[in-house]
C-alpha cells in the first residue's frame, strides 16, 4: 500500500492554535498523555524519525506541532499532558489551549488519542474524549504499547475500554497498536486516510 505520509514536513509549532497555519484543508490531531507513545506513533506512520524528534525538542513540548503530509493535509502533534510536576496555571493552560483548537478548528477532521494499553482513560483522556464528543470530531484511540500485554490480555484491554468508550465517545473506534512491532500500523493508516481523504488502493 502507498504511503501518503512519506514526505510529511514540519511546518511551525505554537502553543495558541489561532496562530497557527490558515484554517484551511484538513487536518488529524494526535493527543495523548506524556509517555504514551505519541512520537513513536507518528515516527511509524511517517517513516520519519525526525518529525517526533522536532516534537520532543526543548521548548516544543508544550506547544501544537503542525506537519504538513501535502498541500493542505496536515498532521498535527498535541503538547502531551499528565505530567504530575506541571503547576496548576500550567495545567490551565494546556486546557485552554487544547480544548480551544479542538472546539474551533476548521480544517480539523479527526483526533487520533493515544493511551498506553496499560492504562487506558486517565482523567485527562476522558477529558479530552468529552471535547471531541461536544465538538462531533471523529476519534480513533490507539491503545499503544500492545507489544508489553500477551495476546489474550490485550485483547482483554481492548474489549473493556471499548466498553467503557461507550459510554464516553459512542462513535469513537479503538485499536491496539505497537510501535515497536508495527501492529496496527495499517489498520491506523486505513483510517486516517480515510479521514483526509487520500487514496487507498495500491498505487
Ligand atoms: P510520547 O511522550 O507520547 O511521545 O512517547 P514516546 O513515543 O516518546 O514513548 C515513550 C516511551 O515508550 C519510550 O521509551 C518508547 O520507547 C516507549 N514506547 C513507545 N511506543 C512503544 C511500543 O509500541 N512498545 C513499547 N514496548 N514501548 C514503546
Amino acid at each position: 500500500m502507498k504511503n501518503h505520509f512519506q514526505q510529511t514536513c514540519f511546518i511551525m509549532g505554537t502553543p495558541d492554535s489561532r496562530r497557527g497555519p490558515p484554517d484551511s484543508g484538513v487536518e488529524v490531531a494526535f493527543a495523548g498523555r506524556s509517555n504514551a507513545g505519541k512520537s513513536s506513533a507518528l515516527n511509524v506512520i511517517t517513516g520519519q524519525r525526525a518529525l517526533a524528534r522536532i516534537s520532543k525538542a526543548p521548548g516544543r513540548t508544550r506547544e501544537i506541532n503542525f506537519f504538513e503530509v501535502s498541500d493542505g493535509i496536515r498532521l498535527v502533534d498535541l503538547p502531551g499532558y499528565g505530567y504530575a510536576k506541571v503547576s496548576k496555571s500550567m495545567k490551565g493552560q494546556w486546557q485552554r489551549n487544547i480544548a480551544h483548537y479542538l472546539e474551533t478548528r476548521q480544517s480539523l477532521c479527526g483526533v487520533v488519542l493515544l493511551m498506553d494499553v496499560r492504562h487506558p482513560l486517565k482523567d485527562y483522556d476522558q477529558q479530552v474524549l468529552n471535547w471531541c464528543y461536544a465538538a462531533e470530531l471523529q476519534t480513533h484511540v490507539l491503545l499503544t504499547k500492545a507489544d508489553k500485554l500477551k495476546r489474550g490480555p490485550a485483547q482483554s484491554a481492548l474489549l473493556q475500554t471499548r466498553k467503557k468508550l461507550q459510554n464516553l465517545h459512542p462513535e469513537a473506534s479503538i485499536q491496539l497498536f505497537s510501535a515497536h512491532t508495527r501492529a496496527g500500523d495499517e489498520a491506523l493508516q486505513q483510517v486516517l486516510y480515510g479521514w483526509l481523504g487520500l487514496e487507498t488502493t495500491e498505487a
